[in-house]
């Protein structure tokens, strides 16, 4: 309660929108609740933004963006600068930022300082190096003529992120579409909102032009969807349910034809060959489970072990599920918190009656892990088959699925038997047997002998539906660049 009290009184100004540099309470002067999911208590209250919100976020971002502005004028090399500052600033507060993300999302604190924090910075400083080395092409047409491209910023981005990594999706929205000039609207997930108004106040400190970041904590439906289908709103950048994905597309498609970007979610397939590293592989496949309390996109869900190991896979994640320590998130000995929220806990534990239900073997697992708060025992079934709900559908909590297959044309035939196509895995000593599965999966990231592998370097995204474009490295700039071909007579 104390720390609760501390963190509110120390924030500047938590609870307001952050439009054109400035604190402003929404127009309808509605408020909701943010709330602690390790213990069901409200934290404070937030404005909510609206549609009349969205409105005035989007007027500032345009005229942030308006021919001449300081923010269209400003050296590319300058904006890597602001970039960079804010990664120091972050890197400074960064204590208090991982306590106040624990907070508001439940994550073990030792993860948001260890894991989070640093690649928050870490994306930040690596889109500030890009901001003024992104470079067009001089282009051999035929005729007497100078052709070369420009890649210039898309407008106005509107930028819609989720609860389970907040301020690492804050960055990986904000890196690429400031690194290469545009302006962001970002709505916040209503279920972790503070964090984000924190690094507002640090990019009106740092200095960025007014207009040009503004953040809205809100609801989907109303404040999410208003960015959706604005006709200011040149881009949308969405990360979430696959379900609000396609309302996303939707609704550029009823508007402006805006560019959208989706990072959906996924049934991630991790593949255990019967050569692998026993011990290794027991650990990694927990480990892409249970990490973040099973609240992440690219969730090594649907485990598939070959027949020969796994009776002895089995027994031994059991063991190690068994093992994971469940509770106060502030606990440095913690390595699951609360699920996110009273919706996200009740979905869950929907989904382990529907596994039991339809006959999967609960091995493990399978309550409530406390009195109050959101917090789930780690689950795991065997004998799942690929007909089940449980291997069908993302479950985004700290559930089990183990799957036994025989051959490596079946298991790469039923791993892409899936409507997702985020991530997988595979585990083997056999190079050859590595390089067949991972070229056969259809998903947008393949890790060997690994899981959970990132860096602001190398590209991620979904194939199917899980998604359109790809976030992080090179590949991430060019969601947020328009190219430009100009073409110059030679007149001598
Ligand atoms: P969601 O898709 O509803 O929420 C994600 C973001 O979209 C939030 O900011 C939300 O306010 C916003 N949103 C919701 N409805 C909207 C609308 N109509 N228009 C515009 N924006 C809208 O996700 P959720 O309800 O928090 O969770 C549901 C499921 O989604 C989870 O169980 C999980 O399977 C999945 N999920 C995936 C990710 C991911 O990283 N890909 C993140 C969170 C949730
Ligand atoms: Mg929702």
């Amino acid at each position: 309660h104390t720390l609760s009290e501390f963190l509110c009184t120390h924030m500047s100004k938590p609870d307001y929108l952050f439009i054109n540099n400035q604190w402003q309470d929404a127009v309808s002067g509605k408020t909701f609740p943010t709330i602690n999911p390790a213990t069901g208590e409200v934290i404070c209250q937030v404005a909510e933004a609206d549609e009349a919100d969205v409105d005035k976020a989007v007027k500032a971002a345009h005229n942030a963006f308006r021919l001449g502005s300081p923010w269209r004028r400003m050296d590319a090399s300058h904006r890597g600068l602001l970039l960079n500052r804010l990664a120091d600033a972050i890197e400074r507060d960064s204590t208090y930022l991982a306590e106040l993300e624990t907070l508001d999302n439940g994550k073990p604190y030792a993860v948001a300082y260890t894991v989070d924090l640093p690649n928050v910075v870490k994306c930040l400083r690596y889109y500030a190096g890009w901001a003024d080395k992104w470079e067009g092409k001089t282009i051999p047409i035929d005729g007497d003529y100078f052709c070369y491209t420009r890649h210039e910023p898309i407008g106005v981005c509107g930028q819609i992120i989720p609860w389970n990594f907040p301020l690492l999706m804050q960055a990986w929205k904000l890196g690429p579409a400031l690194a290469t000039g545009n302006t962001v609207v970002m709505k916040v997930a209503e279920q972790t909102p503070l964090t984000a108004l924190y690094v507002a106040s640090l990019i009106k400190e740092v200095g960025f032009p007014e207009g040009v970041v503004n953040i809205l904590p809100g609801m989907g439906p109303s404040a999410g969807a208003a960015i959706a289908k604005h006709m200011d709103v040149d881009k949308v950048a969405f990360t979430g349910s696959t379900e609000v994905g396609h309302l996303i597309q939707q609704a550029s498609g009823s508007s402006n034809l805006k560019k959208v970007t989706l990072e959906l979610g996924g049934k991630s397939p991790n593949i255990i060959l019967s050569d692998a590293n026993m011990e290794d592989a027991v650990e990694q496949s927990h480990f892409a489970l249970f990490f973040n309390q099973g609240q992440c996109c690219c969730a090594g869900s649907r485990t598939y072990v070959q027949a020969d190991i796994y009776d002895e896979f089995v027994e031994r994640s059991v063991e190690r599920a068994k093992r994971r320590v469940v509770g106060n998130p502030f606990d440095l000995k913690t390595e699951q918190g609360p699920q996110v929220d009273q919706e996200q806990f009740n979905k869950i534990l929907g989904y382990i009656s529907s596994g039991k239900r339809e006959g999967a073997k609960l091995m493990c697992g399978g309550g409530v892990a406390a009195d109050r708060g959101y917090f789930i025992q780690p689950t795991v079934f065997g004998d799942v088959q690929d007909n089940m709900t449980i291997a069908r559908e993302e479950i985004f909590g700290p559930v089990m699925q183990i799957l036994k297959f025989k051959s490596l044309e079946e298991v790469v035939t039923r791993a892409n038997d899936t409507k997702y196509g985020l991530a997988a895995a595979v585990f083997t000593k056999d190079i050859d047997k590595a390089n067949y599965v991972s070229n056969g999966l259809r998903a947008g990231t393949v890790w060997i002998n690994c899981y959970d592998v990132f860096g602001a370097q190398a590209p991620f995204g979904g194939y199917k539906a899980s998604g359109n474009g790809r976030e992080l490295g090179e590949y991430g700039l060019d969601n947020y660049t328009e190219v430009k071909t100009v073409r110059t007579k030679n007149q001598i």
